[in-house]
C-alpha cells in the first residue's frame, strides 16, 4: 500500500519517494513508495503536478487514480521513447503537487463539509453525494423541497462559519471511537481506523479528501443553480477564487446585457421583460397586417383574372415574402373563389412554390408541384388540393409556372 502523505498534511506540495513500480499500462504510470498526490475519491477530483528523477528527467503528473488493494497510480505525459532508465524501480524521485489546483480542491471540499453541515443543522438536510467538476461544484440534499429562503439562509451560516475562521483538524480515531462522536458521515466500508475532519465544534465528517486547516481559508461560498433530481435537490457552489471568478464572469455577462439596453445591470429583468412584452405584441400585429394584406391581395388578383372555362387561374410570383405568407395568399384565393386555381411562388428571401386550387376543382396539385420540382431542382409535396415545395434558388420559376399554366388551361 501506499503511503499517502496527504493523510496527515494537504499543505505539503513537494515530498521524496522511491519507484516501486513501472506500470506497462496504454499510459505510462509509475507507483511510490510513499506519495502526496492525492487520487479521485470520495468527489474530489486528483492532483496534478511533476515527478522529477534524480537524473533530472521531469515528467507531468496528469491524472492519479487509486488501485482497489490501496496502491496510488501516477500517470504522467511523455513520448514513446522516454528515457525509461530514469524511471525505474528503486529509483529515488521528487514530487512536486500542483498548488494552485490543490488550493482549489480543498477550497471547494472544506466549503462543501461547512455547507452539508449547515444544511443539516438548519433544516435537517442531509448530503448523500458531492460532485467536483472544473468549473462548479455540487451536493444532493436528500429533501422533497428547497426554499429559496433555505437556500440564502445555508450559505450565510456557512459563510458565518468561514469567517470565524475555525480551526480544521484531521484526527484519526478507531471505528468505535468514531460511533461515539457522532459523525455527520460515516464511510460505508468497514475499516478499523477512520480519518475524521473535525471543523471546530460544526462538523465531523469521515474522509480521506485534503482540507483546509482554518475555514478562513476557503475563503466564501456562493450557491448557485439548485434543481430537483431524483433523490432530491441538487445545489451547486462554488467555493474561494472559484466564487470569486464566477461573480466576475456573471458581472461580466450582466453588464454587457445591461449595455444592450442602455440600462443599469439591476434593471435587466424589467428591461429584458418589456422587450419580451413589445415583441408578442408586434407579432401579434404582424400576424393580423399579413392576413389582412394577404386577404386584400387575393382580391385583388381574382379581381384582375379572367373566368376561363368556369375557373379562375391565377399564376403569381412574389418576392420578400417569407413561405407562410405565399400559404395564407393560397388559402384566401381558394377560399374567396370556388373557382381558383393558384399557381404561386416567392423569389426571396427563401425561393419556394405553393401550388393550391378550390375545393371540388379537378386536378392534382401535389403531382403538379413534384412536376415543377423535378423541373427545378427542389423538394416537396402536398395534397390534392394544397402542395408546397422549397427551391435552391429562383432561376426558371417564371417559365416553369408558365408552361404548367398553359397545361391547364388547354
Ligand atoms: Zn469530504
Amino acid at each position: 500500500m501506499t503511503d499517502r502523505l496527504y493523510y496527515r498534511d494537504s499543505f505539503l506540495y513537494d515530498f521524496d519517494a522511491e519507484i516501486r513500480e513501472v506500470l506497462d499500462s496504454p499510459r505510462p504510470a509509475i507507483i511510490l513508495d510513499r506519495t502526496a498526490f492525492y487520487p479521485t475519491s470520495g468527489g474530489q477530483v486528483h492532483d496534478t503536478g511533476w515527478i522529477t528523477s534524480d537524473a533530472n528527467a521531469k515528467f507531468r503528473v496528469t491524472e492519479v487514480a487509486d488501485t482497489e488493494d490501496g496502491r496510488v497510480v501516477h500517470y504522467f505525459e511523455a513520448d514513446r521513447d522516454f528515457d525509461k532508465a530514469a524511471l525505474k524501480p528503486g529509483t529515488r524521485v521528487r514530487g512536486q503537487i500542483d498548488a494552485t489546483r490543490r488550493r482549489d480542491h480543498m477550497q471547494q471540499h472544506s466549503g462543501q463539509h461547512v455547507l452539508s453541515a449547515a444544511f443539516l443543522r438548519l433544516y435537517n438536510m442531509p448530503t448523500v453525494s458531492f460532485h467536483m467538476a472544473d468549473d462548479y461544484c455540487s451536493i444532493d440534499l436528500d429533501t422533497p423541497t428547497l426554499t429559496k429562503e433555505q437556500i440564502e439562509s445555508a450559505e450565510r451560516l456557512a459563510n458565518e462559519i468561514i469567517l470565524e475562521n475555525r480551526g480544521v483538524d484531521i484526527r484519526f480515531v478507531t471505528r468505535e471511537e468514531a460511533g461515539k462522536l457522532g459523525l455527520r458521515k460515516l464511510p460505508p466500508t468497514e475499516r478499523d481506523e477512520l480519518r475524521i475532519i473535525d471543523i471546530r465544534d460544526f462538523d465531523l465528517s469521515a474522509c480521506g479528501g485534503t482540507h483546509v486547516a482554518q475555514t478562513g481559508q476557503i475563503g466564501s461560498i456562493l450557491l448557485r443553480k439548485t434543481e430537483k433530481v431524483r433523490q432530491g435537490w441538487r445545489v451547486e457552489f462554488v467555493a474561494g477564487q472559484r466564487a470569486v471568478a464566477t461573480a466576475r464572469r456573471d458581472f461580466t455577462t450582466l453588464t454587457e446585457t445591461a449595455a444592450l439596453f442602455s440600462a443599469h445591470i439591476y434593471d435587466v429583468p424589467q428591461q429584458a421583460g418589456k422587450l419580451l412584452d413589445e415583441i408578442r405584441s408586434l407579432r401579434k400585429q404582424r400576424e393580423l397586417s399579413q392576413e389582412e394584406l394577404a386577404a386584400a391581395q387575393a382580391a385583388a388578383l381574382l379581381a384582375e383574372t379572367a373566368e376561363i372555362n368556369g375557373r379562375k387561374l391565377v399564376v403569381h410570383t412574389l418576392s420578400d415574402r417569407e413561405l407562410n405568407f405565399v400559404k395564407l395568399l393560397a388559402q384566401k384565393l381558394t377560399r374567396l373563389s370556388p373557382h381558383a386555381v393558384a399557381l404561386l411562388a416567392t423569389t426571396s428571401p427563401q425561393p419556394a412554390l405553393v401550388f393550391a386550387q378550390s375545393a371540388g376543382q379537378p386536378f392534382d396539385m401535389g403531382a403538379l408541384l413534384k412536376e415543377a420540382m423535378t423541373k427545378l431542382g427542389g423538394r416537396g409535396g402536398g395534397s390534392k388540393d394544397l402542395a408546397q415545395g422549397g427551391l435552391p434558388n429562383a432561376e426558371g420559376i417564371d417559365s416553369v409556372l408558365k408552361a404548367i399554366a398553359e397545361n391547364l388551361a388547354a
